[in-house]
């Protein structure tokens, strides 16, 4: 791996303009605008139901504690007004085409992270404005007039600084960092906010003395990589404000799986499902880290002779969580069972993801190997 060399990153980082587009509160957004009986009121999107987890909460939700992905009953607890609705994706879905048809107006460099945002490179920006800043305020209008929501907007010279600054000012609020801004506006952000440092990231930050990003800017490289290993560079430049990170508008992952080949060949139905239950937890553990989030669960085996065998199950929303991804791997597997002969290999895949637009090219699968 070739050294860090931090004046040219600098320099070549300071050249781009980026937008971080997020909608504000997004699925409970939506709920609360087209009824106007929840206006104003602490509204979970999500099952209330024992299982369920609480898939978007209102601003109104959010001062109670309530936060996305904790369980429901939880959520009630901390909040007994709280009122739960069905999540309806048809209706999100809807409108992240028509915040994706105002970004293109501006830019054909859009990347969409989820239904609700997007990094924008404005660089060269198809009207012709040329401030970056001011593209920001005009989709943040034209958002607003389009569906009647309101977006958020982070504008910086790369992904990472325009993400942070998208959350600064959130509902409804933007916030600039400009060129030779971004070091001393990352020295004193907890880590834990940094794109791609999750919970655990930042718990394992945390037992290593690192809680801002001024306690990671003061570790070197070589010891960022023994701790964080090919994690390491892009911790080691998001600490000075450094992301050279394109914006890339078409994603060649369409799906996000694993397989595994055993030593010896399978066949009774408890190897298979305690195998199953296996590959379960290894997959969904690539899917949570890559947040893909999909609608189709595909399960693949591999016959002794070699025959590739596969079925499919699609849902008409995205799956929610590992228990419903379970769930569908186990009835895919049950409805092939008693198989005709033994197999050699099992896999299990996550596709027509929620990030992919339908304007991107088809690519073959890139799939995880297990082993
Ligand atoms: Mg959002």
């Amino acid at each position: 791996m070739s050294d860090i060399d931090d004046s040219g990153d600098t320099e070549a980082d300071g050249l781009r303009k980026i937008i971080h587009v997020d909608m504000d509160a997004f699925f409970a957004s939506v709920e609360q605008r087209d009824n106007p009986e929840l206006r104003g009121k602490p509204v979970a999107v999500g099952g209330s139901s024992g299982r369920g987890v609480v898939a978007a909460a209102s601003y109104e939700a959010r001062k109670f504690g309530v936060k996305s992905a904790m369980p429901s009953v939880t959520a009630q607890r901390k909040c007994p007004e709280l009122i739960f609705v069905k999540s309806r994706f048809d209706a999100y879905r809807e409108v992240s085409q028509q915040i994706r048809a105002i970004f293109r107006h501006h830019t054909d460099l859009v990347e969409p992270l989820s239904l609700d945002e997007a990094y924008l490179d404005v660089t060269e920006d198809k009207l012709g404005i040329g401030s970056a800043t001011r593209i920001a305020e005009l989709i943040r209008q034209e958002i607003r007039a389009k569906t009647k929501l309101t977006a958020s907007a982070g504008v910086s010279y790369n992904k990472f600084l325009a993400k942070l600054a998208s959350d600064q000012n959130k509902p409804d609020g933007m916030c600039v960092i400009r060129p030779g801004q971004g070091a001393e506006f990352v020295q004193s952000l907890p880590v834990r906010r940094f794109h791609g440092v999750g919970p655990k990231g930042a718990e394992k930050m945390d037992r290593l003395g690192i809680v801002t990003g001024a306690d990671l800017a003061a570790k070197d490289i070589e010891w960022l990589r023994a701790h964080f290993g090919s994690f390491a560079d892009y911790l080691y430049r998001a600490a000075r404000g450094i992301d050279l990170r394109p914006v890339r508008s078409s994603r060649i992952r369409k799906s996000v799986g694993g397989e595994r080949t055993f030593s010896r060949d399978l066949s009774s139905g408890s190897e298979l499902r305690e195998t199953l239950e296996n590959i379960i937890d290894i997959v969904w553990g690539y899917i949570e880290r890559a947040e893909a989030k999909g609608r189709t669960v595909t399960l693949k085996m591999k016959y002794t002779d070699f025959q590739i065998f596969s079925r499919a199950k699609t849902v008409d929303r995205p799956i929610e969580g590992k228990d419903e991804f379970a769930a569908l791997s186990r009835k895919l597997l049950e409805e092939v069972l008693p198989l005709p002969m033994p197999i050699r290999l099992m896999g299990l895949t996550l596709s027509k993801l929620e990030r992919d637009g339908p304007e991107e090219p088809k690519r073959p699968d890139a799939q995880l190997s297990l082993l």
